[in-house]
């Protein structure tokens, strides 16, 4: 049973829920691009999770096959006292290697720059919690091998993650403000804010998961201060709507240092020392800009507002893409799921672009649409058994989509044009 595709529907229910309580107050959380971009981002790392989550698996099986310490049955697990002791136990277990792995995901370079992403959004709501990465795969699975050295079974350890990940869901808003004692035990909205925070007094605190009594265990634990409004975001702003660079960027300045650094062992060292240390000798040629949070804006390109529509309508078209996607998956496995992923991909890119007011967006989105007739009725014709698109012709409906979509963006104006008629 996959919990995460079960929660799905409500994750979005929520969101939705949220948005319209936030557009109704006119409080502005949501902010239609930053949203958007979270949420490519998530749904990027969903897709690349097709081709990567059998490596963490493959590994974890190995350790559980050949070094387990217990042989647990996962019929030990069952809804008796003892069976429902044990979840508990797993789920605690998964929860404190969650610390130190998203501890560490802060603390050292390599990790912060998978982790980065969840970060870089400037806004804080419902769309940031799912705003993930798409390389953990490289490293996370590393921080939960004592649990399969122990023995855990793999399925029960997959299901105290996914309840995990599902907790973290709900404490990404701002609607809920301090809820008491609860903000000393369980990761709550307040005590994540803080986490989400670039403020100096908040920065590399509360990595708790579900708990926070970790962070106040290991030292670790900020409280929200009315004082203090928490500045949400990274040091380095992402400063762009590419939910591919988002994934990237990280990387990019761990590999710009390492490429100047002069010693060997600066190269090496710049990937695994503390987040932010640099060679002494690539600090004094190209200096680190401080940041002046007294000075801070967010990133925020404008676009004409029938823009902005544009990409909100293709992208909800997008979520039923990445839903089809999902759905054949689960049925077909990776192989049926490459082309869909690319055209899908190659969407949430030309989407950024466009909320970024790049003027070669508009370009690259009309050769998207000119690309996904001719791939789209393929994949139409190609999974369409039984609901006789053949016959009727799939690429009608395809090709209908896209000269509307062309149409409609053609009928936009630019900003620059739109200023001259008013
Ligand atoms: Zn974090
Ligand atoms: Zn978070």
């Amino acid at each position: 049973m996959d919990l995460i595709a079960i929660a799905v529907p409500f994750f979005m229910l929520a969101l939705a829920l949220e948005l319209i309580i936030d557009w109704q107050k006119g409080s502005g959380l949501y902010r239609s691009s930053d949203a958007i971009n979270s949420l490519s981002a998530g749904i990027l790392s969903t897709t690349i999770g097709y081709f990567t989550r059998f490596l963490p698996l493959l590994a974890w099986g190995f350790v559980l096959r050949n070094f387990a310490l217990i042989d647990m049955q996962p019929e030990w697990f069952d809804l008796s006292a003892s069976g429902l002791l044990l979840w508990v136990i797993a789920a605690l277990a998964w929860d404190f290697c969650y610390y130190w792995f998203h501890r560490f995901s802060h603390e050292i370079s390599v990790l912060w720059a998978a982790h980065a992403v969840h970060h870089q959004s400037e806004d804080y709501n419902l769309s940031t919690a799912l705003r993930q990465t798409s390389t953990g795969f490289l490293f996370g699975w590393i921080f939960y091998l004592p649990l399969f050295l122990i023995g855990f079974p793999l399925e029960v350890l997959i299901t105290v993650n996914a309840i995990n990940l599902i907790y973290q869901f709900w404490v990404h808003t701002q609607m809920v403000r301090r809820l008491g004692t609860l903000d000393r035990i369980l990761v709550t909205p307040s005590n994540h804010r803080v986490h989400h925070a670039q403020n100096e007094r908040y920065i590399d605190k509360n990595y708790g998961g579900m708990l926070i009594l970790w962070d106040r265990f290991f030292g670790t634990f900020e409280d929200e201060s009315d004082e203090e409004p928490v500045i949400f975001g990274v040091r380095k702003p992402l400063a762009n709507l590419n939910p591919f660079w988002a994934n990237l960027q990280v990387y990019d300045y761990l590999l710009f240092d390492a490429r100047k650094a002069a010693r060997w062992r600066d190269k090496v060292a710049i990937w695994f020392r503390h987040t932010g240390w640099r060679p002494t000798d690539v600090e004094a040629r190209y200096p680190k800009q401080q940041t002046d949070l007294s000075r801070f804006q967010k990133f925020d390109p404008q676009t004409a507002p029938q823009q902005r529509h544009y990409v909100m309508a293709q992208f909800i078209i997008a979520i039923a893409g990445a839903l089809v996607i999902a759905e054949l998956y689960a049925r077909k496995g990776t192989e049926a799921v490459l082309i869909p992923c690319i055209l899908l991909w190659l969407q949430l890119y030309t989407l950024g672009l466009l909320n970024e007011g790049r003027p070669a967006a508009r370009r690259f989105e009309w050769l998207r649409l000119l690309l996904a007739v001719p791939v789209l009725s393929w994949l139409l014709q190609a999974g369409a058994d039984g609901l006789q698109l053949k016959e009727t012709g799939g690429w009608v409906i395809v090709a209908l989509y896209s000269v509307v979509s062309a149409t409609w963006l053609a009928l936009i104006p630019r900003a620059e044009e739109q200023l001259l008629t008013q």
